[in-house]
């Protein structure tokens, strides 16, 4: 028989580590309703054009990573690579800026990139990210930047490091680019391959090469910020002074771009020491040409998203660990006649709130309560043909190993109460 198994790039998560991620999902929730973002879902492949326009045509993504397919019509849809240009879409399509002049957005899915997978790097890959348009002070940088390191001190992670730098504006990111074309020309045939063709299109994705030949020759290198104009210079100060002020550590790397085209002034990256090459957690930055190339009024805008696989992999290395939803209870009729009244017992504990499970297997005692062990449950609950007789089940403590008869007509309410005290108790 042919073994059916998940395609490159992509990985089934599983009921062990679902928790993880929903422990994850949940905080990011919390963490972002407390800074007034709200969530927007689109949909999971939009016009490839999109992608083109808003990504940018000389980057990764759009030469070499994008699912791009036909539907049965010919229309050109691609999976989505990443979400910031989907929530742009959406948001002028719904004409959102009529109902507020700031939009705080986030999201949350699935992304797809044709990369060599590797760890913490999949083809199918998991995105949070928080998109604020119409807002162009540097304030609202810092605020993405908290938010982003409020959510990762909320789930316990330890080692991440803020580091940040200013790309510049359409003013001065020419000059930018110039000034490192003129270093790294002499250099070029030392360059890999991807270099040399980046340093005809997209000079600056250079410095993001992870070739660790190409870095060598970085020594030297003009600092980017003491090019940039003076409007992009102040706003980079000014986001210091903002993460001075509330206190957020931060590293300023002068070597930070982003793999997208879009950003302008501030970029950003959550790094973290326990990921290897693929150290990055979290990226994101300002972006404040991006809307009106998407066809909308020019308005400014920042974001970040973070990786859940990467995070996950985080807590994982960290021995963060976070309480799994088990049943309390497990019922145990023994023979057949009992099966009913337990199924009962079952769904009435389920309906007043307590997490219960049933085993109606023919197996004998011994063996459902190795099973309610393994499903690290409370109490179990005895019932064989006696026990109806007498309507009066075995209430064992599985903590304790005591065993007490407990009758029909209390069982229901004494569970309920014990369930309310221990969790009370937690
Ligand atoms: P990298 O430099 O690692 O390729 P990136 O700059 O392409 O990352 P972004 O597009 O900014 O990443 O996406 C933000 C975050 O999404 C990253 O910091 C990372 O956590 C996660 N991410 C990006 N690509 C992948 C992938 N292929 N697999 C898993 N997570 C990813
Ligand atoms: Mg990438």
């Amino acid at each position: 028989m042919t073994q059916y198994t998940v395609p490159r790039g992509t990985r089934d998560i599983l009921p062990e580590e679902t928790t993880l991620w929903q422990f994850v999902e949940q905080k990011a929730r919390e963490v972002f309703a407390l800074y007034n973002f709200r969530e927007i879902r689109t949909p999971v492949f939009e016009h490839t054009e999109l992608f083109l326009r808003g990504i940018g045509e000389n980057t990764d993504i759009i030469s070499k990573e994008m699912y791009t397919f036909q539907d049965r019509k010919g229309r050109n849809l691609t999976l989505r690579p990443e979400g910031t240009a989907a929530v742009v879409r959406a948001y002028l399509e719904s004409n959102r800026r009529n109902q507020e002049p700031l939009s705080k957005l986030w999201y949350q899915g699935p992304m797809f990139r044709y990369e060599r997978p590797q760890a913490g790097r999949y083809r199918q890959f998991h995105q949070i990210g928080c998109e604020v348009l119409g807002a162009g002070n540097a304030y609202q940088d810092t605020e993405v930047i908290a938010m982003a390191q409020h959510f990762f001190t909320a789930l316990g992670l330890k080692d991440l490091e803020v580091h940040i730098n200013s790309v510049g504006c359409k003013i001065c990111r020419p000059v930018i680019k110039e000034r490192l074309k003129s270093f790294l020309g002499d250099n070029l045939d030392n360059l890999c391959e991807d270099c040399r063709k980046r340093f005809e299109t997209n000079p600056l994705r250079i410095l993001d090469c992870k070739n660790p030949k190409c870095n060598d020759f970085f020594v030297g290198l003009p600092d980017i910020s003491s090019v940039l104009c003076a409007d992009c210079k102040s706003h980079f100060h000014d986001v210091q002074d903002y993460l001075n002020i509330l206190q957020i550590k931060f590293k300023v790397n002068p070597r930070l771009v982003r793999g997208l085209d879009y950003y302008t002034k501030t970029v950003f990256e959550v790094i973290s020491g326990q990921l290897g090459a693929q150290n990055a957690v979290c990226g994101g930055g300002r972006y404040d040409n991006l809307v009106q190339e998407l066809g909308g009024p020019a308005l400014p805008a920042v974001g970040f998203a973070f990786g859940l696989e990467r995070v996950v992999l985080i807590m994982q290395n960290q021995n963060i660990t976070v309480p799994d939803a088990r049943p309390y209870i497990l019922l145990a009729p023994l023979g057949e006649n009992a099966c009913g009244r337990a199924a009962v017992f079952a769904e009435a504990l389920r309906h007043s709130g307590v997490p219960a499970e049933i085993d109606v297997s023919a197996k004998g005692l011994g063996a459902k309560l190795k099973s309610a062990n393994k499903l690290g449950v409370a109490y179990v609950y005895i019932l064989g043909d006696d026990e109806l007789l007498e309507k009066c089940g075995q209430l064992k403590n599985m903590l304790t190993g005591a065993q007490e008869k407990v009758a029909f007509t209390d069982f229901a309410a004494r569970l309920q109460k014990n369930y309310q005290q221990d969790r009370g108790e937690k």
